[in-house]
C-alpha cells in the first residue's frame, strides 16, 4: 500500500521544507521534491505542516488510584491521543512491592495490547529495589524497556533516597534513564496535616500544602543523588520557577538534567482551586498548577531550550470520579486529561503566540522524546526509513475547546471554552489513516514499540 503526500511543508527540528512524501506500507520511503508514483494514493497537502508524529511520554491509562481507575483506558486513551495528533505515547508500567518488572511488564500489556489505536511503549515504575530487581533490570533493557520511573512521594511507589541512588547507578551501567516525580513527601505530609488542623478541606487546600518549595526541594536533592551516581536525569512534570533553578544551576556545573513540563502548567494557574462549586476539584492534580510567574518561567525555559519534552500527565477522572474528595480535598483522584488537546494548544498558545517556532514544537512533542526514549530514528522525523506515523497540520482552521468535541472518557474540559488555531487534519499511523479532522476513522492501528537506548540531548 501506497500513499503520497503531495506540496506539503515537511517540519523537522530544524525548520521546515516544501517537499512530497511517499509511505509504502508502515514506513516513509522517500522525501523528496515532485515525487511520482503511480501505484499510490495521492492525498494533496498543499498549505499544510506535516509533522512526524507526535509522541506524549507521560500518559496514565487504565491506572489503579485512589479507590478508583483512572476514566480512560488504553482503548479510549490511545483513541483520544490520535485524534489530536499523537501517534505513539509512551505510559507507565507499574512496578507493585511483591513484584518482579517482568510481571509489571505483563500486567501492562494485558492492558494494552490489541486495544491501541496509537503505538505505545512503556517506561517502568520501580516501586521496589533489591538484588533481584536489579539483576533483572538487564533483560528488560534489552528487551526494549529503556526508561524508568522512580517517585519521591507516594507511599506505595516513593523509593528512599538511597534506593534512587543505587537503581541510578545501575540503570546507567545498563544504558537506562529515569524520570523522576520530584515532591518531598514528608514535608506535604506536615502541610496537608496542618491544612486539616486549619479546618481547610476544600480545594484551595491542595496548592497550598504543595507549595513550590516542595517541588524545588525534591528536584535539588535529586540532582544531588544523580551527581553522586553519576548519572543522566529526567525531571518529569516540571511546574516552578524555583525548580527550574535548581536544574539551570546544576547543568552550570556540567550536570546531564532533562526537563519536562505540561501544558496545564503553560496554561492554568492556582486560581481555579478557589473556584465555587468544587470547580477545583476538576484541577486537583501533582504537582499542583502554579502562578502566572511559574507559567511565565516555563515559557521562557521553553522559548530558550532549557526544557527538552512536552508531555501531558494525562490521567483522567470524571466528575463523579473527582466528587469522592467534596468534603476532603486528600480524597479527589488526582489527575486530568490532556493527551488529545497538547498539539492544538501548543500550537495555538505556543507557536501562533510567538512564543515558540515550529521547529521548537516538532523538537518538544516529536523529536526529543523519540531520542531521549530511544525511538530515533524509527520515529521522530520524516525520512526515508522511518514509520509512517505523520501529522498533516492544518494551520488555520479555527475552532474551541469543548466537552461536547473531545475524544477522551471525561465528562469536562479543563480548557473549556479556549479558542484554538489549527487542527490534526489526517493522521497517518503506521502508513495508515488513522484519525481526521478530531475524528478516529480507523482504531487499533497501534503496535508496541521496543524502545533502545536514550540518546544524548547534549
Ligand atoms: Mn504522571
Amino acid at each position: 500500500m501506497k500513499t503520497l503526500l503531495k506540496g506539503g511543508r515537511v517540519v523537522s527540528g530544524r525548520g521546515w521544507i516544501e517537499a512530497d512524501i511517499l509511505l509504502e506500507d508502515d514506513k516513509i520511503s522517500k522525501v523528496e521534491a515532485d515525487i511520482s508514483d503511480s501505484d499510490a494514493r495521492i492525498v494533496d497537502v498543499t498549505g499544510r505542516f506535516v509533522f512526524p508524529g507526535f509522541i506524549d511520554a507521560h500518559t496514565h491509562f487504565d491506572l489503579a488510584v485512589a479507590g478508583t481507575v483512572t476514566a480512560d483506558d488504553f482503548e479510549t486513551g490511545t483513541r483520544a491521543a490520535v485524534s489530536g495528533g499523537t501517534t505513539t505515547i509512551v505510559d507507565f508500567a507499574t512496578q507493585y512491592r511483591g513484584e518482579t518488572l517482568k510481571e509489571a511488564l505483563d500486567n501492562w500489556h494485558r492492558k494494552a495490547d490489541q486495544k491501541s489505536s496509537c503505538n505505545y511503549g512503556f517506561h517502568l515504575a520501580i516501586s521496589e529495589f533489591s538484588e533481584s530487581i536489579s539483576s533483572e533490570l538487564e533483560e528488560i533493557i534489552r528487551d526494549g524497556v529503556t526508561s524508568f520511573k522512580l517517585y519521591m512521594i507516594y507511599d506505595d511507589n516513593m523509593l528512599d533516597d538511597g534506593s534512587i541512588y543505587k537503581v541510578l547507578k545501575r540503570l546507567t551501567e545498563l544504558g537506562g534513564i529515569a524520570g523522576v516525580h520530584c515532591e518531598n513527601s514528608d514535608l506535604v505530609k506536615a502541610m496537608v496535616q496542618e491544612q486539616k488542623e486549619m479546618g481547610n478541606l476544600t480545594t484551595s487546600a491542595h496548592p497550598a500544602s504543595r507549595p513550590p518549595l516542595v517541588e524545588a526541594e525534591a528536584i535539588d536533592r535529586l540532582l544531588k543523588i544523580a551527581a553522586l551516581a553519576d548519572s543522566p536525569i529526567i525531571v518529569v512534570h516540571l511546574s516552578t520557577k524555583a525548580g527550574l533553578k535548581e536544574v539551570q544551576s546544576a547543568r552550570k556545573q556540567g550536570q546531564e538534567v532533562y526537563l519536562e513540563t505540561c501544558p496545564q502548567y503553560l496554561l492554568l494557574d492556582d486560581s481555579v482551586y478557589d473556584l465555587p462549586d468544587f470547580e477545583g476539584g476538576k484541577y486537583i492534580i501533582a504537582p499542583p498548577l502554579r502562578k502566572k510567574e511559574d507559567q511565565e518561567a516555563l515559557w521562557e525555559a521553553l522559548a530558550d531550550d532549557s526544557i527538552q519534552t512536552l508531555s501531558t500527565d494525562h490521567c483522567s477522572f470524571t466528575q463523579k470520579q473527582k466528587s469522592a474528595g467534596k468534603e476532603d480535598f486528600t480524597k479527589i483522584p488526582g489527575g486530568m486529561a490532556g493527551v488529545e488537546t497538547r498539539p492544538v494548544l501548543m500550537y495555538t498558545y505556543g507557536v501562533e503566540a510567538g512564543r515558540i517556532t515550529m521547529e521548537q514544537m516538532c523538537r518538544l512533542l516529536s523529536e526529543n522524546p523519540a531520542k531521549l526514549y530511544g525511538m530515533y530514528p524509527q520515529k521522530g522525523v520524516i525520512a526515508p526509513g522511518s514509520d509512517a506515523d505523520l501529522v498533516v497540520w492544518n494551520p488555520d482552521t479555527e475552532w474551541v475547546l469543548s466537552a461536547e468535541n473531545q475524544t477522551a472518557n471525561v465528562d469536562y474540559q479543563a480548557y473549556e471554552g479556549y479558542p484554538v488555531k489549527g487542527i490534526a487534519e489526517q493522521v497517518y499511523v503506521n502508513g495508515q489513516l488513522a484519525a481526521e479532522n478530531g475524528k478516529i476513522v480507523k482504531e487499533h492501528l497501534g503496535q508496541y514499540v521496543k524502545r533502545e537506548p536514550y540518546t544524548k540531548l547534549f
